[in-house]
């Protein structure tokens, strides 16, 4: 499963050189569509990955009525509506804005968080990180700095169980046995009660050394500083601030996303390549009480607290029956791809077709896959993984990419033969 591998977030370079861009960030939001192949795409950002059963009524009208029905979750736990109508962007705005899924004009590119997903659900956190997201939310949209964010730059709330703590977030907030939380830059301890305001301050601190760089630098890791001075500025400023701070030894252990299943207090599914059809997200809608909590591993969790285990099992089935994956042996896990044709226009292949026609090459236990429809290999995973890239001439090239090691490489002109060189490559 692409969760299986948490990584480090990258550490600021000393001998780096200021990122100074020519334009400005063009990340897509509800406001600002891109315009792709298929037509117009939002990206409708959701802190947490959490929404109410009745905003994700609301979503899921707006994609039927506006796009092509389907929704597509990102890597950061966000929603995508993709092949928009032409002009629909005022009336989605509006649809969005009724069901409470644009608090801020200004900053809905800017919402990007991401939290453990199973967080105050199964007892197995060190902390409930859901009052902070609330409040880092509210804080951020409350922030006029905050306003100056790339929709690139991220949060992680992480309960201490280590799960987000591995996606590379620009500013990470950890729960820590003591009932304190770790915040990252600036490797110090901080109360419960501070750690958002904390975030959010670690994130203007960024922005004002990204300003004095004369820099448009959209991420943390893109600021020229020497090691540590990332650290030493947001110590100042928590100072200055007056919140209470001591310097902490960054917690360890990792953890991956929710396994599909009957969890304690949750149900969890995995959705094949973070598509839903419409029809399987109405059915999520119906069989979701209060709440869902979309993953950045693209499945999704419900809530179940309180519930008989017969009913939780009822909501799997349900689920499962639409094709959404509930089995943590399933290949599905394993396999992402980038959009590809007709979305990308850059796209050689269908790759998300071709992945699933290899589905039963891709095998048990193994490396992740990922399928790109162009060298540009869009959204592929961090660590080791089995790359497959669609070439121009209609074929594949396969490659094994594994830290510390030359990549293997086979180059498959038939599309039909995928298969058979995935089935050496990711063993
Ligand atoms: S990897 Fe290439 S084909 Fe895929 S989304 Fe990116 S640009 Fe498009």
């Amino acid at each position: 499963m692409l969760t299986a591998m948490p990584t480090a977030a990258p550490s600021p370079s000393p001998q780096a050189t200021p990122v100074s861009r020519g334009r400005g960030d063009a990340c897509p939001g509800t406001l600002r569509l891109h315009t792709a192949d298929d037509g117009a795409l939002a990206r409708v950002r959701v802190p947490g990955g959490v929404l109410t059963a009745d905003q994700a009524r609301a979503l899921g009208i707006a994609a039927r009525r506006l796009g092509d029905g389907d929704l597509h979750l990102t890597s950061r736990g966000n929603v995508q509506l993709r092949a928009l109508k032409d002009g629909c962007g005022p009336e989605l705005a509006r649809t969005l804005d009724a069901a409470g899924l644009l608090p801020s004009r200004e900053h809905e590119r800017v919402r990007n968080v991401v939290a453990s997903p199973l967080s105050g659900l199964d007892g197995r956190g060190l902390g409930d990180v859901r009052p902070w997201l609330t409040e880092l939310d509210a804080a951020l949209c409350a922030s006029r700095a905050a306003r100056d964010l790339s929709g690139r730059f991220l949060f992680a709330l992480d309960d201490g169980r280590g799960d987000v703590s591995g996606l590379g977030a620009d500013v990470l907030v950890r729960a820590v046995a003591d009932g304190g939380a770790w915040l990252s830059p600036g490797a110090v301890r901080v109360s419960a009660g501070d750690a958002a305001r904390a975030a959010l301050t670690a994130a203007e601190v960024f922005l004002q050394a990204a300003r004095s760089q004369g820099a448009r630098a959209w991420r943390v890791s893109e600021l020229a500083l020497p090691e540590g001075a990332m650290d030493r500025l947001v110590r100042q400023r928590l100072e200055a601030e007056g919140i209470g701070h001591e310097e902490c030894p960054e917690p360890v252990g990792a953890a991956s996303g929710p396994a599909p299943g009957v969890l304690d207090g949750a149900v969890s599914v995995h959705v094949p390549l973070g598509r839903f059809s419409a029809r399987q997200w109405e059915e999520l809608t119906r069989v979701c009480d209060t709440e869902l909590r979309l993953t950045p591993w693209r499945g999704v969790v419900l809530p179940t607290a309180g519930a008989a285990a017969s009913r939780a099992a009822g909501t799997l089935a349900r689920l499962t029956a639409t094709g959404l994956v509930g089995d943590p042996a399933s290949p599905w896990l394993r396999v992402g791809a980038c959009v590809g044709r007709p979305g990308c226009a850059k796209a050689h292949a269908d790759v998300r077709a071709d992945a699933a026609g290899a589905l039963d090459a891709t095998g048990g236990p193994g490396l992740p896959l990922y399928w790109s429809g162009c060298e540009r290999r869009c959204g592929h995973p961090r660590g080791d993984h089995v790359s497959v890239v669609a070439t121009p001439g209609g074929g594949y090239q396969v490659s094994t990419d594994r830290a510390g090691q030359n990549p293997r490489t086979v180059s498959v002109r038939d599309p039909s033969r995928v298969s058979a060189a995935l089935t050496t490559s990711t063993s």
